[in-house]
């Protein structure tokens, strides 16, 4: 008999199966803007300057390949510190910041939803509506309840911050809250620093807790603009929250798993008592990090000229981005569809297009092109090349 004989076989990713769909396409003109994933004007996975330099000196160097401590190498937990609350934050001086290296973004996900889902009273979480659908799948597999709060309102393409507000207000004390720091996926509709400010000023005053996601600090305004969810929530009375950030994207590195938890506690005693909690959950799950990803990410950072030449790559990541919106809803007017303004104004890699299913799939058939079946798009995935073809398609679905 088999053990396996009930298993039942369950649906692919259905982000991923459109890679596939868009692999097998023969069409030379296809575009897919269905991934999450920054795209150089070459169509290629940018390797970055400063990475490379890095990487050679590594391999020229031969260093035996010993364990990482259990929360990963102290010079990437430390830059990664410094990066996400500025180096001259108190709150790093303080000793009540505690950063675990982890495996990716979503590494940083799961290692916090299990700390907290041990130590908080409520193991209820809300995340925006929409949010990227792993948010459900983490929480959900620990044991979280995830709700939605109002984030995204499909009339302006922007946030309906009323609707955000009233809902935080509304959810029980103690709830996790669930926040996008910039470049919001899938919507890239983001809140201004005033907007922050007040959200920040409703989980004080109804004692929810933050759990801040950041898995694109510097693709929309810069390394410090974009942090500023971090840097505010920072400096007002909220002593504890939890920051999952990643380098997949600002280091071009997908692949290698870089990623860290932070978490801020009230007192460096707290702090340590966390961290050592955060060293059981990993012990038990991979047991230590890799070691590649976070020596490239440390090494850049530790030094001051890789630093610059890497804050200059991913600034010329920024605004490329910036240039193919901009392009976008130029070429969209051009082909009578004015009404794609607002794609200017979104920021980070993905657009909320607007587009219906249905739209969706008439790119797919009659042009090539893919996108997600939510109309969600991947700015970063154009070029300067396909803006024209891209534009003209969805203009004339749009008709
Ligand atoms: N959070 C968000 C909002 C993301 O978009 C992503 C990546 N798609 C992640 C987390 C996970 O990042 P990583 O690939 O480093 O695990």
């Amino acid at each position: 008999s088999s053990f396996f004989a009930n298993v039942e076989l369950v649906p692919g990713d259905p982000i991923l199966g459109l890679t596939e769909a868009y692999n097998a396409d023969a069409r030379a003109t296809k575009v897919n803007l269905g991934v999450g994933i920054y795209y150089d004007e070459a169509g290629r996975i940018p390797v970055l300057d400063a990475v490379r330099e890095v990487e050679q000196r590594l391999a020229a160097e031969a260093k035996p390949r010993g364990y990482l401590p259990i929360d990963g190498l102290p010079d990437y937990t430390r830059a990664t510190r410094e990066l996400l609350f500025g180096a001259e934050s108190p709150l790093l001086a303080a000793g009540r910041v505690a950063t675990t290296q982890t495996i990716g973004g979503s590494g940083a996900l799961r290692t916090g939803a299990e700390l907290l889902r041990k130590t908080l009273p409520h193991a209820t979480i809300a995340i925006s509506n929409p949010s990227w659908e792993n948010h459900r799948a983490v929480f959900g597999a620990v044991g979280f309840d995830v709700v939605d709060y109002t984030y995204f309102d499909p009339a302006t393409h922007g946030v309906d911050f009323a609707g955000m507000l009233a809902d935080l207000r509304s959810l029980e004390p103690g709830t996790v809250v669930l926040l996008h720091a910039c470049c919001h996926n899938p919507t890239g509709a983001d809140l201004t620093d005033a907007q922050w400010r007040q959200v920040i000023e409703v989980l004080a005053e109804r004692d929810l807790f933050p759990f801040i996601d950041m898995a694109y600090q510097g693709f929309d305004r810069g390394i410090d603009e974009d942090a500023a969810a971090v840097r505010l929530m920072a400096e007002s009375g909220i002593s504890e929250f939890v920051v999952a950030s990643s380098y997949s994207k600002s280091f071009s590195l997908y692949g290698e798993r870089v990623g860290a938890l932070t978490v801020v506690s009230a007192t460096a005693e707290q702090s340590r008592a966390v961290q050592s909690q955060i060293k059981r959950l990993v012990r038990a799950n991979h047991s230590s990090p890799s070691n590649h990803g976070a020596a490239l990410v440390a090494g850049v950072l530790g030094s001051a000229e890789l630093r610059a030449r890497w804050e200059a790559e991913l600034g010329q990541m920024r605004e490329r981005i910036h240039a193919l919106r901009a392009g976008l809803v130029e070429q969209l007017a051009e082909h009578g569809a004015p009404e794609f303004a607002f794609i200017q104004d979104q920021a980070g890699m993905f657009s909320y297009s607007g587009l219906s299913r249905a739209q969706v799939e008439r790119l797919r058939d009659e042009f090539g092109i893919y996108a997600v079946g939510t109309g969600r798009i991947c700015v970063a995935a154009l070029s300067l090349g396909n803006l024209g073809y891209v534009a003209k398609a969805v203009a004339a679905v749009s008709r």
